[in-house]
């Protein structure tokens, strides 16, 4: 528990009412996506950036912990306060889309804009931010940018970092720094706003940040395809791009995953197929995607596709989207625990990924259901497992560190969306050499030396 005096100091900078220790607020803010709990001590909701700033000064002076927080929504237990301290809670005023500049195409926003209310008011006026992870409807650009988010469109469009043009933030001492420019071409000293992307909030607290938007393509096609195993689904993915298209979306459900979708909602998927492929495509000229998802048909048939089916209206659309949207929740069936991890290898390692996360189901005997974005290489792995069996919890962990050292093999990465947080510290060394992590933690040390800012997290 926070004492008086810390309390009291906070009330004068944020006013009493925004600045909560009873139990409500403390419970409220200790969890995230990840269902872990750890109760901050203090939940303080800064009103701008000078708010930020004497907060930062303060705890940093009283060694206090401090963890900024958007909407909670992290895998990874990011905005959890592992240590107690201080939530920063930004969604209550610094929520603000301060410019939508149509001549130099970019917007500036306060860090918790929620993603789709900034993808709308920008489609409004005929632009286009295209990262949209699949939490778009409450994460916000500040959580994006602190985890460097992906989503569905990465394949084409990249993710968050992609759009990073700059940003203000506050250091753990209270200064406010700026990182970046509005131009598109900037390479006048360090790459600050680079390094603050995916620091998971333990570098600096985002204050504003400058994104860059592009046009909004006008037509779009999407398609499914089936195949008799995941290898030639996999073999296809990457051999599309290959054959020059670069689909907006390139998305997988193995076999497991496309029974428990069937299983769940009668959609009339075939339950015998391999894998099934999603592919979309845009543009602005009906010849040109007409052309891509040709091309995407004979390179999936080339690979053991059996069946192609396009949509040929927005109903369509939706029902074969609706497989995808829908499989995570429906992997239930499989156990009542799921540890899902977000690996990322090169697209062509995806044949082997694949082929050795299904041995190490069986070596542990537990249903590794699997599907993402093979568009860019990131699978999501599902370990269905018992939390309540300790033995059988224990080797589906084991499972996950075999999958992990397999990801890391094929030159892929632990996480390609969801970050580090607290959940894959423990894995760091494994993906990082020691003097990897002596850099990660001389750069914490040069902008955080008291470790307040949301000590605990990434193995620092
Ligand atoms: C159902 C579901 C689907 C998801 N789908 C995807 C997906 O498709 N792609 C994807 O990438 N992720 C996905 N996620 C994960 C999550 O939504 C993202 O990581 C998102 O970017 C987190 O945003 P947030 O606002 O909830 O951030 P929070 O969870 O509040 O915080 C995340 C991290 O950012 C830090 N942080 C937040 N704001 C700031 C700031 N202003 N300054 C400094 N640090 C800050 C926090 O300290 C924490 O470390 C999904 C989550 C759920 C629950």
């Amino acid at each position: 528990m926070l004492s008086r005096n810390h309390y009291d100091a906070l009330v004068k900078i944020v006013g009493s009412d925004n600045c909560y220790i009873d139990q409500a607020h403390r419970q409220a803010y200790s969890y995230d996506a990840t269902r872990q709990s750890f109760e901050p001590e203090a939940v303080v909701f800064p009103r701008n950036e000078g708010d930020i700033q004497q907060v930062l000064r303060y705890a940093n002076q009283n060694k206090i912990p401090v963890v900024p927080r958007g909407a909670g929504s992290g895998f990874t237990g990011g905005s959890l306060s592992v240590e107690g301290g201080i939530v920063l809670a930004l969604e209550k005023y610094m929520n603000q889309i301060l410019e939508i500049d149509l001549e130099n195409m970019l917007a500036r926003v306060q860090p918790a804009v929620i993603n789709k209310e900034l993808q709308n008011a920008v489609e409004a006026q005929g632009l286009f931010y295209p990262p949209d992870p699949a939490s778009q409807e409450y994460s916000t650009i500040g959580g994006n940018v602190s985890e460097n988010a992906g989503g569905m469109r990465a394949a084409k469009y990249g993710i968050t970092k992609n759009y990073v043009l700059a940003l203000r933030a506050v250091l753990a001492n209270g200064e406010l720094i700026r990182a970046g420019k509005k131009t598109i071409k900037d390479v006048a000293g360090f790459n600050i706003a680079g390094l603050l992307t995916a620091s998971e909030g333990s570098l600096a607290v985002i204050t504003e940040i400058t994104l860059k938007l592009i046009p909004k393509p006008k037509l779009a096609l999407t398609a499914m395809g089936f195949f008799s195993s995941v290898s030639d689904a996999m073999n296809a993915t990457y051999k599309s791009f290959i054959n020059g298209v670069t689909p907006v979306a390139m998305e997988f459900l193995d076999n497991l995953t496309i029974r428990a979708v069937e299983s769940a909602y009668k959609k009339g998927l075939p339950i015998d197929a391999g894998a099934l492929l999603i592919a979309e495509v845009d543009g602005n000229t009906e010849a040109d995607i007409k052309w891509q998802i040709e091309t995407v048909e004979r390179v999936f048939r080339e690979n053991g596709c059996s069946a192609f089916i396009i949509a040929k209206n927005n109903t369509e659309r939706d029902a074969i989207w609706f497989a995808r949207r829908n499989a995570s929740q429906s992997l239930k069936i499989y156990g009542p625990t799921k540890l899902n991890e977000d690996i990322t290898v090169p697209r062509s390692a995806l044949p082997e990924l694949l082929k050795r996360i299904a041995l190490i189901g069986e070596k542990y005997d537990h249903q590794i259901p699997c599907f993402g974005h093979t568009g860019d290489g990131n699978v999501h792995v599902n370990v269905m497992t018992n939390r309540q069996d300790a033995l059988r919890y224990h080797n589906a962990e084991r499972a996950i560190k075999e999958i992990f050292e397999a990801a890391i093999e094929l030159e892929g990465t632990l996480s390609g969306e969801h970050g580090i947080g607290v959940s894959k510290a423990p894995f760091m060394d494994m993906a990082f050499s020691q003097s990897e992590m002596n850099l990660f933690r001389t750069i914490k040390k040069a902008l955080d030396p008291n470790n307040i800012l949301n000590p605990g997290k990434m193995g620092l």
